[in-house]
């Protein structure tokens, strides 16, 4: 294919490696020209912004971010914003491609997008995280908006930057604009249920597994890689529906106990001291160790590129739930599928955020907020709709679950651009 607008044959960040090769194979299967191909594997807008910061001590820092649009063909554009010393402009690329696909598979009315700020999180006070959040939050003002783009959390980002994120918007408007970011405080037009929707999904997508394979949730074990968001609730809703949790970790690795950790303390020694492996409970693990560990459940919940051609065929559980966006490579794909391991993508498995994230926008612009057991009951059809689809999508002809959910997702998006025409 002669291209002008490619923008990099040779990807430097692993999730945009992965993201690319994923969207060509999945091309090919749909057999979608070379003029679609192109422009569905670029994004349609994105903007990088360099901004000064006032830290505690006095001094000036400045700071990049980013904010990309990969599509706006169905819907406004949506996705989190990260801050994470990593973030760079191909990584959030990957991640907008991504949240595209996402939002089609499980049928929402959204575009994909997402964000970042290169920047230590853990280093900063309180103070400086919101002075940064709302001078980004000012710079990508002219992206962002209720019917354009739609923020919401990710990577250590929460409620507290988005309500930041909305104040600032609002003070630019001079009213208040519930619809800007999801994931807001409940105070402020958060929806009930939104904090847990990620791990609440992730959770019910492994039952559901577990189930078509004529087994049970109840008494599965489960290792987690990740104790942020996503990973936490994932760990509780499980536990509760009577998994057993043997192992987690955090980015400084964590606990392993065959008989099942206490999750409820496990998450509450995270909360107070900030890592996990404080929590004194069987043995400590590194996070390559969690990845390889024997059970029936492994839910990589932290950072892209985790499981790789390199481990993939020390990987011993049956059944991948992604909670993370991008944790599993081309090439540990492979090796998973040859060696039966079930493996359910990233944008089937962690779509429960992203979902409750639509019943918050709704929520906010009717300004009637829905109750818990509303959220929690449409978020489990959405969630195992789109499941059944996945697995009926995956039948004939027989493909992987990642295959099938990618098909499904880049076809509806495919659908929409022939629908709407090329401007002008
Ligand atoms: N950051 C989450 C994701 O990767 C949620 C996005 C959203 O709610 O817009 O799916």
């Amino acid at each position: 294919m002669t291209s002008t607008a490619k923008l990099s044959t040779q990807p430097q960040d692993p999730a945009y490696a992965i993201a690319l090769t994923q969207f060509n194979a999945i091309a090919d299967k749909l057999g979608l020209d070379d003029g679609l191909r192109e422009w569905l594997s670029l994004p349609q807008r994105e903007l990088t912004t360099h901004f000064p910061v006032r830290m505690d001590d006095g001094s000036l820092k400045v700071f990049k971010g980013y904010r990309v649009q990969h599509s706006l063909a169905r819907g406004p554009a949506k996705g989190g914003i990260r801050y994470h010393p990593r973030v760079n402009l191909e990584e959030v690329r990957a991640l907008a491609m991504w949240m595209a696909w996402k939002c089609a598979v499980v049928d929402l009315p959204f575009g994909g997008a997402k964000g970042g700020v290169a920047c230590n999180p853990k280093e900063m006070s309180m103070a400086e995280l919101e002075r940064m959040t709302r001078r980004f939050a000012s710079e990508i003002s002219i992206f962002i908006g209720p019917e354009n783009d739609i923020p919401a959390p990710d990577v250590n980002t929460n409620a507290q930057v988005m309500a930041w994120i909305m104040d600032t918007y609002s003070m630019h408007k001079g009213y208040s604009v519930l619809g800007v970011v999801t994931g807001k405080p409940l105070a402020i037009g958060g929806s009930q249920g939104r904090d847990e929707a990620t791990g609440r999904g992730t959770a019910i997508i492994a039952s559901e597994v577990m189930r078509r394979q004529g087994g049970s949730i109840d008494g599965a074990t489960v290792a987690i890689q990740g104790f942020g968001n996503a990973g936490t609730h994932a760990a509780r809703i499980l536990s509760d529906m009577g998994a057993r949790v043997i192992a987690a970790t955090d980015s400084q690795g964590g606990r392993y106990n065959p008989r099942g950790l206490n999750v409820k303390r496990a998450i509450a020694a995270k909360r107070e001291t900030g890592q996990l492996g404080n929590y004194r409970d069987g043995d400590a693990i590194s996070n390559d160790e969690l990845l390889e560990m024997p059970c029936d459940i492994l839910i990589p919940a932290a950072l892209e590129n985790q499981i790789t051609g390199s481990n993939a065929p020390r990987v011993k559980a049956k059944v991948i739930v992604e909670a993370a966006n991008g944790p599993t490579t081309p090439e540990a794909d492979e090796m998973l599928n040859e060696n039966g391991v079930t493996v359910v993508p990233d944008i089937l498995a962690n779509a429960g955020g992203v979902i409750v994230s639509y019943f918050e926008w709704i929520q906010g612009r009717q300004h009637y907020f829905w109750d818990l057991a509303e959220v929690q009951a449409k978020l489990e059809r959405i969630m195992k709709n789109a499941y059944d689809e996945v697995v009926a999508m995956a039948t004939t002809p027989k493909v992987s679950l990642r295959e099938a959910a990618l098909m499904l997702g880049v076809g509806r998006v495919t659908e929409s651009i022939k629908l709407r025409g090329v401007y002008p």
